[in-house]
């Protein structure tokens, strides 16, 4: 089964995903836009119980996603990385953020969402079709 770490930018949260991640996505809401500081956010969700917490104390940080869905963001309270967050509508799973993972080779995303708020310049090479959620 393949292995992969994620860590914020310090090293201090690390944490360990077994198998491959159930979904693949970027979002282009306001709310990832300023989470990442970034046009759009990448992230991989797991099964909760193929998800090891290696090392470190998250800060979190709640909102209310664009949808009305909370989410509870998971962050360095040393270098500020997101490393992952929660989702109160997919209470099994966890997001990690796709740049924790620092793997060019990570498998590609399959679902865009919130296609609307995406920046016009913004386009994929797609591998296979993504998937547009709306
Ligand atoms: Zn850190
Ligand atoms: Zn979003």
């Amino acid at each position: 089964m393949i292995v992969r770490d994620a860590s914020c930018a310090c090293g201090d949260i690390r944490l360990r995903c077994k198998g491959e991640p159930v979904r693949i996505s970027v979002c282009h809401c306001l709310e990832c836009q300023k989470r990442t500081g970034s046009a759009f956010a990448a992230q991989a969700r797991f099964l909760k119980e193929d998800v090891e917490f290696l090392q470190g104390e998250p800060a979190t940080f709640a909102r209310t996603g664009d949808e009305g869905g909370a989410i509870t963001q998971r962050f360095c309270p040393r270098c500020g990385t997101t490393v992952w967050y929660a989702i109160d509508n997919d209470p099994d799973r966890i997001a990690v953020t796709l740049g924790a993972f620092a793997d060019p080779s990570f498998p590609p995303p399959r679902f865009s969402v919130y296609e609307e708020r995406k920046h016009a310049w913004v386009a994929f090479n797609e591998i296979e079709p993504i998937k547009h959620d709306w």
